[in-house]
């Protein structure tokens, strides 16, 4: 990891717990044209952390992941001010193309996956840069054999699939990317808790592995349960913030 120490980077000084983190977010904030829905948002991930963010329904978890993927300074009705910075590289000003770059990759809420296209196809989307095409193949097997049944339903149209197998597609599409921070949103929407547990389990895998993970969850008690350290979110801003338990 960079410690380059640029000027004014929290990258220049440890954060939390002494460390230095992967990802940092300086003065956070956003508008939908008039309206602000982030307020001087400032926290840390160390690497290999999973930090959990919880909040209800309009507490900004979204738009706070849309402004680190690059999707809220497109055009100019969104726009941010302030500073997100992974690994050294500013994030704040790039595009999702070439945040992908940086080794960050979300597994986006609702999953946006081609529906007629098969499992195979999905996956294969998430490895479109040059780095992660070329080991590809390698990545869809590791996958395959981290996820067993969507080497089995391999071929198969994502639309014949269950809500808890699309959503095992949508994390490996993520994981082709060979990411070294993946944001999970509401990954447990709409599906019943025994699924829940198992693409939770898999979560713990995937940090286990040394993926830095953010998850950001409406369910309190799997948000807590996964997390190292918690952040809670009222009206764009981080109310409070700690290790759970
Ligand atoms: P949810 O769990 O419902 O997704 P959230 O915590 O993710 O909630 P956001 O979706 O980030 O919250 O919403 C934060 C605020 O921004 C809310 O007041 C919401 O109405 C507003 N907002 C979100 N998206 C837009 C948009 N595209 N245009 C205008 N306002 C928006």
């Amino acid at each position: 990891m960079s410690t380059s120490g640029r000027k004014g980077s929290l990258f220049s000084k440890p954060g939390r717990d002494g460390r230095y983190p992967i990802l940092s977010v300086e003065g956070l904030s956003a508008w939908y044209g008039e309206l602000q829905a982030l307020f001087d948002v400032s926290f840390s991930v160390n690497p290999g952390e999973v930090v959990s963010v919880i909040g209800a329904n309009g507490a900004g978890k979204s738009t706070m992941l849309r402004a680190m993927t690059g999707l809220m300074n497109r055009g100019k009705t969104a726009h941010i001010e302030g500073r997100i910075e992974c690994q050294g590289r500013r994030l704040d000003r790039l595009r999702t193309e070439k945040i992908v770059e940086t080794g960050v990759t979300m597994v986006p809420e609702g999953r946006m996956l081609f529906q007629r296209m098969t499992v195979a196809d999905n996956l294969t989307v998430g490895a479109y840069l040059p780095g992660p095409r070329a080991v590809a193949e390698e990545t869809l097997e590791e996958i395959y054999s981290f996820f067993p049944r969507l080497a089995e339903r391999r071929d198969q149209p994502v639309n014949q699939m269950s809500g808890g197998e699309q959503q095992m597609v949508a994390i490996g599409r993520a994981l082709m990317s060979k990411p070294s921070v993946v944001f999970f949103d509401e990954l447990s929407l709409g599906l019943a808790p025994i699924v829940v547990d198992d693409i939770y389990e898999k979560v713990r895998h995937i940090n286990a592995s040394g993926v830095t993970c953010l998850v950001i969850e409406q369910d309190m008690g799997r948000a807590l349960a996964v997390a190292d350290y918690v952040l809670v979110m009222l009206e764009g801003r981080i109310v409070l913030h700690g290790k759970p338990g």
